[in-house]
């Protein structure tokens, strides 16, 4: 988190109310809250009334998802068919499976190129009954291999046919200027743990007028699109970490792809036969991110060496970590399963440095032959 971050957060849970509650503590509680939802607006090019704030990305991706397709359901029951790109987070592919599970919908998962975008020439087809379809998911960029997804194509093609789309743009954001507005997107998830605020807070912003059914029901918060008592402390660090990491973005951005050039360069220098995935093109590419596959070795194995040697990563989706599976991303982009066992994902930040980059590049080489040792080694799997 940033610092400024962490006091406004402990400042706010030594001294805040209920925001629903009327009196004097609840009505300061609310001022954060509102203060802040005014912070995540301009940060993210939205409206304050657009802001709904969640306990994260996940939450406010289901909101989306579920909610966008029980209302266009409501209004019109031919709209069944939910388009989500194959490369989407679990956080929207699992809400979109489910309804095909248990609410009626036919799911159409939309393919990607061996960079991982979208192939908008399959979305126009899988338009071509449009009065089917009740929503489309693309995320901003993708979480694993760092692509840029072309919304502003589906934005185009969604807004002829008059359906919503929904973004994820939990990992953009802080990453890439955001303008929700400009977009044209109808739904947009961001997550705060992402941007320097905190965990277990988030925010789906809402075209106003956007018809979305809740999915949490109770008090009523949040103009009844998602009840429950609002974190207070949360919400005012969110607001604090967005705005930062909005003003310091033309900053940081470019200083990040630097290093991260310059990580991309000594990774292959000491591994020849490291494979980076995602768009080589820095402008197609997440600043911060590097993805690679290594041939011959387990992904998992590459991060405990890493580890130890004080070099954290992720073998794809953190949030997946511990599923011994080949990342669901990297088999849409047409990667052999195989290889796809052998994948890092190394992510840069504000704090990143050049010592880290040289801390990497000393340790993967050794670390790398031994993960191959260890894999001649293993018993074949029977
Ligand atoms: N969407 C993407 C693209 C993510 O990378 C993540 C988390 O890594 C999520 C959604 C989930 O967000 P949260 O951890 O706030 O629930």
């Amino acid at each position: 988190m940033l610092p400024e971050a962490v006091a406004a957060m402990a400042g706010a849970l030594a001294g805040h109310g209920n925001a629903s509650s009327l009196h004097t503590s609840g009505r300061r509680a609310r001022q954060a809250v509102e203060e802040s939802r005014e912070r995540v607006a301009a940060s993210f090019g939205a409206g304050p009334s657009e802001v709904v704030f969640t306990t994260g990305g996940t939450e406010a991706d289901n909101l989306a998802v579920k909610g966008l397709y029980w209302a266009r359901r409501a209004a019109d029951p031919r709209r069944r068919r939910v388009l989500a790109t194959a490369v989407e987070h679990h956080a929207v592919l699992d809400p979109v499976d489910w309804l095909g599970e248990h609410e009626d919908a036919e799911v159409v998962r939309l393919p990607v190129d061996r960079l991982g975008r979208l192939r908008v020439e399959a979305l126009h087809e899988a338009l071509a009954e449009p009065e089917t379809v009740a929503l489309i998911a693309v995320m901003w960029a993708n979480n694993e291999v760092g692509t840029i997804q072309p919304v502003a194509d589906v934005v185009a093609a969604a807004r002829r046919n008059g359906i919503p789309v929904h973004t994820d743009a939990v990992q953009a954001a802080g990453q890439l200027p955001i303008d929700f507005a400009a977009s044209g997107v109808d739904c947009l998830a961001v997550s705060a743990h992402k941007i320097g605020g905190p965990l277990g807070v988030g925010a789906l912003l809402v075209r106003r007028g956007l018809d979305l059914t809740p999915v949490l029901h109770g008090g009523g918060q949040e103009g009844g699109i998602r009840s429950g008592t609002l974190d207070t402390p949360a919400i005012t660090a969110f607001g604090v970490a967005a705005e930062i990491a909005t003003r310091t973005l033309p900053e940081v951005a470019p200083r990040i792809a630097a290093l991260r050039d310059d990580l991309v360069d000594a990774v292959t220098d000491r591994v020849p036969d490291a494979v980076l995935r995602g768009d080589p093109d820095a402008a197609g590419r997440l600043p911060g991110n590097a993805h690679f596959t290594f041939p011959g070795c387990e992904g998992d194995s590459l991060l405990y060496l890493l580890d130890a040697r004080g070099v954290e990563c992720s073998t794809g989706s953190a949030c997946q970590a511990g599923v011994p599976q080949p990342s669901h991303v990297l088999l849409a982009m047409a990667v052999p399963e195989q290889e796809a066992r052998g994948a890092l994902r190394f992510s840069l930040g504000r704090t990143s440095s050049a010592a880290d980059v040289s801390a990497l590049a000393e340790a993967i080489g050794p670390v790398v032959e031994r993960a191959r040792r260890a894999g001649l080694a293993a018993p074949a799997a029977s």
